[in-house]
């Protein structure tokens, strides 16, 4: 079990998704991997289209800060009614260009498996 990064939800497995977090950078160029589960995805996704600005101070995925932030709502279930509350997230844009990334992946992957 993996915990995702956003919503804490432990999953069996999560999606990978490659975020340049700048405190590694430096030794890792390429980015680093990041594991949120597919709700947080398709939060993730959702607040790509709409670019509401956020005022935090980091990114809540890569960690980056002085950059443009947006606001992800993300639903974290919880043991009594309604089950879930929602709390929102910031990340940077480079963050939600990274889960495009993976979701287009996933894509591609359904496709293949689909063929075959
Ligand atoms: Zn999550
Ligand atoms: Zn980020």
């Amino acid at each position: 079990m993996a915990d995702c990064e956003l919503c804490g939800v432990a999953r069996p497995t999560l999606c990978p998704v490659k975020v340049k977090d700048p405190g590694v950078l430096a030794a890792y160029p390429a980015g680093t991997w990041r594991g949120i589960n597919e709700e947080c995805l398709n939060s993730c996704h959702k607040a790509n289209l709409e670019r509401t600005p956020a005022n935090g101070k980091k990114c809540d995925l890569c960690g980056i800060r002085n950059a443009p932030l947006f606001q992800v709502k993300i639903e974290v279930p919880i043991f009594q009614e309604p089950y879930h509350r929602e709390v929102n997230k910031a990340l940077c844009e480079s963050c939600f260009e990274a889960c495009e990334d993976t979701i287009k992946r996933r894509e591609a992957e359904k496709e293949e498996s689909h063929h075959h």
